[in-house]
């Protein structure tokens, strides 16, 4: 399935659990661990790791090839023998599938990609890359890297097969050989669908590319044939599931529904990482006027001082003037109420729990360091002079309206394209 760089898993983490704004996870040293898995090994020097929903779909499969597909299309053996059979064709399929993320490593680093690790998780593999494609050829050739992997292992198994039947072989063994060799082509075929964030939007992505002259217009059009495909796959899960299927409904739904989700991450990530890059923090960040003493009391602040709109933000000074903190409307939310007798030291943020950023430097660098702190807010000095704050509101907006522009077919502000 789909190689992902540090920015897309990012924004993919926080698109999953939508109680989550952008740049405030509650738990920053555990974010992206719910796919990171257990490292299992090294092959050619990359990380593999896999997740524990990958043994309860190696049990599922299992069981479904040992009781049907098995007895189904080789009937008169033995229990035990369908059951070992079985177990043995789903570590293969495993393989194959860590195959096809290797094959899209090994090119992605020839190419000069380096590559993070390879998870298997419930719905495939995910290769994480370092870093993007240098150019669309490069881009070009990760994307079939993979699925060309799938497709050879898929002849590689049908001839087994052919020869396993050929040399007089037991039937079971052949039609276990033709079952892996089916979901090898179903693997190759389905993720060149042109859809990102499979390996076949990759493909547009990196043709628009080539085409256009612009990798971040390509990108976007191709995440957005994905939601389209994300809703098509919704779409005949739940007229499966009203047929009365179940199972493959289901599938089908999950599976539409992490395209879906893996798309709109994938497009934001992308405006993240090459227009919100060259727009400077200053653009972006709100003008604070209103300062509070530390000792100030809580009803009163909430009262007098705190904006009214949902991330709302005051700094704190200490006698000096000097800032120490903010009192975020997030965080009282958080805390609940009421507050009597609570100060606006006792609830605010410290300035240490805070990024702290520039006006001049790009936003997409301030993101990453905001997404990484407690309160996911940044302080904006010039020099020591407090001059704005960043929310995660107004990261959310600038982002929006970079894609949104994007999806008009426009370039955003001071965009540089390499041609
Ligand atoms: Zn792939």
């Amino acid at each position: 399935m789909p190689a992902m760089t540090p920015a897309e898993r990012l924004l993919t983490a926080q698109a999953q659990r939508p109680d989550r704004k952008l740049g405030r996870p509650r738990r920053a040293p555990h974010r992206n661990e719910t796919r990171r898995g257990l490292q299992i090994g090294h092959v050619a020097g990359i990380a593999i790791r896999v997740h524990s929903s990958v043994v309860v779909i190696a049990a599922l499969l299992t069981w479904s090839l040992a009781t049907d597909a098995l007895p189904n299309a080789a009937s008169g053996y033995p229990t035990a023998v369908y059951w070992t059979l079985a177990a043995v064709v789903a570590v293969a399929f495993l393989v194959a599938l860590l195959a096809h993320e290797l094959s899209h490593s090994i090119v992605a680093r020839r190419h000069g990609v380096k590559v993070e690790s390879i998870t298997l998780w419930m719905l495939g593999g995910l290769a994480a890359l370092e870093s993007d494609p240098g150019d669309a050829t490069a881009a070009l050739r990760i994307a079939l890297a993979g699925p060309a992997m799938s497709f050879a292992l898929g002849v590689g198994f049908a001839l087994g097969a052919v020869a396993v039947a050929a040399l007089g072989g037991p039937a079971v063994i052949v039609a276990a050989l033709v079952w892996l060799a089916s979901i090898s082509a179903v693997l190759a075929v389905f993720n060149l669908v042109p859809a990102a964030p499979l390996d076949g939007g990759r493909v547009l992505a990196a043709l628009l590319w080539r085409h256009r002259g612009d990798r971040v217009s390509a990108a976007v059009s191709a995440t957005r044939a994905g939601r389209v495909f994300g809703y098509v796959l919704i779409a005949l899960g739940t007229l499966e599931l009203l047929a009365g299927g179940t199972v493959g409904g289901v599938w089908f739904v999950f599976l539409g529904w992490f395209i879906l989700g893996s798309a709109r991450a994938e497009a934001a990530a992308t405006v993240v990482r090459y227009d919100l890059a060259a727009l400077p923090v200053g653009r972006v960040m709100r003008f604070v006027p209103v300062r509070v003493p530390a000792t100030m009391p809580l009803d009163v602040l909430v009262r007098d001082q705190l904006p009214a709109d949902h991330d709302a933000v005051v700094p704190v000074t200490a006698p000096d003037g000097k800032v120490v903190g903010v009192v975020t409307r997030p965080r009282l939310e958080a805390l609940g109420g009421p507050h009597l007798g609570w100060r606006a030291c006792d609830v605010m943020w410290t300035t240490e729990r805070v990024a702290r950023a520039e006006p001049e430097e790009s936003l997409a660098d301030l993101i990453e360091r905001m997404a990484g702190t407690p309160s996911g807010y940044a302080l904006v000095y010039s020099g020591d002079e407090l001059v704005g704050i960043v929310t995660p509101s107004d990261v959310a907006a600038a982002t929006n309206d970079a894609t949104a522009r994007r999806a008009r077919g426009r370039r955003s502000h001071g965009q540089h394209t390499a041609h």
